[in-house]
């Protein structure tokens, strides 16, 4: 495989993957389109993200992320699939992509139309019990919620909206927070978050999917954290050819066969266009 001297563009990747059948790794940059706001991605802010141990440890901080969860939560459900999800779901369609690996948890690949899709990161539309197990839909949860605090998605709605932090707590101190249906414990989105692993029956699924393709395609994911850039040093391992699309540069760079410095929108959509059946 020879590495390209200049940036490498479609037709670079397209002569990388062709022929091949492809596991496919996600990240928030390829929901950006979708008005999921990326919080890597190189134009966006430093962002502090949640820990489970302040989740878990520090009941106001868990007052106010619910409160937040509470109004946000309704913005992922209403996003709608872009043209970078549509296109993988082509490829699976015509069995050029085997699987797709996503660290987001807006489920927009399932809504596409991909089915075998591994939600490394857990789901938005689901919470789990952290005592008992027990899984409850968010969309039933939200009216438990509404039922505790009337009016109050409504009011806060326009709060969020306006970028004053402060406005936003002083609104949620007097939130109340659902437990439990079945035991009384304590609820967390079905997510992983920072502090958290992923389940390992998970992450070895992910590796199966990895290893059954020919070629890792990586695609909206700066590969910052190494829940995601394993599965490249995996496929790296294994010699198989890797091509990250990403707008800036990623983790996994020194890793892959090349990297498009491109949005996956297009990108992804060209090489649906592009690539030719297996
Ligand atoms: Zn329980």
């Amino acid at each position: 495989m020879t590495i390209p001297l200049t940036a490498p563009t479609l037709p670079d990747a397209v002569a990388v993957l062709a022929g091949r059948r492809l596991a496919v790794l996600t990240g928030a940059g390829v929901s950006t389109d979708s008005g999921i706001p990326d919080y890597r991605g190189p134009d966006s802010p430093p962002r502090n993200p949640m820990t489970f141990q302040q989740f878990t440890g520090d009941e106001a901080f868990r007052r106010h992320y619910w409160a937040r969860n509470h109004v946000g939560w309704r913005h992922v459900g209403r996003a709608q699939p872009n043209a970078g999800h549509r296109a993988l779901a082509r490829l699976e369609e015509r069995g050029i992509v085997t699987g797709l690996i996503t660290q987001n948890v807006d489920l927009l690949h399932e809504a596409a139309g991909s089915r075998n899709v591994i939600d490394l990161h857990g789901r938005y539309d689901r919470v789990v019990c952290l005592t008992c197990g027990t899984v409850e839909a968010r969309t039933h949860l939200a009216s438990r919620l509404d039922a505790l605090n009337p009016g109050f998605a409504d009011e806060v709605e326009d709060v969020e909206i306006a970028p004053d932090a402060d406005a936003v707590i002083e609104r949620t101190q007097h939130f109340v927070v659902a437990d439990c249906q079945v035991c009384g414990g304590m609820l967390k989105p079905d997510i992983v978050y920072f502090g958290e692993t992923v389940p390992r029956p998970r992450v070895d699924a992910a590796y199966a999917l990895v290893d059954e393709g020919d070629a890792l395609l990586v695609a909206g994911s700066s590969l910052q954290v190494q829940s995601g850039l394993r599965f490249v040093r995996h496929a790296a391992a294994a010699d198989k050819p890797i091509v990250i699309v990403n707008r800036g540069g990623t983790r996994g760079d020194r890793l892959a066969t090349l990297h498009v410095d491109a949005g996956t929108s297009e990108t992804l959509s060209a090489l649906a266009d592009d690539l030719p059946d297996v």
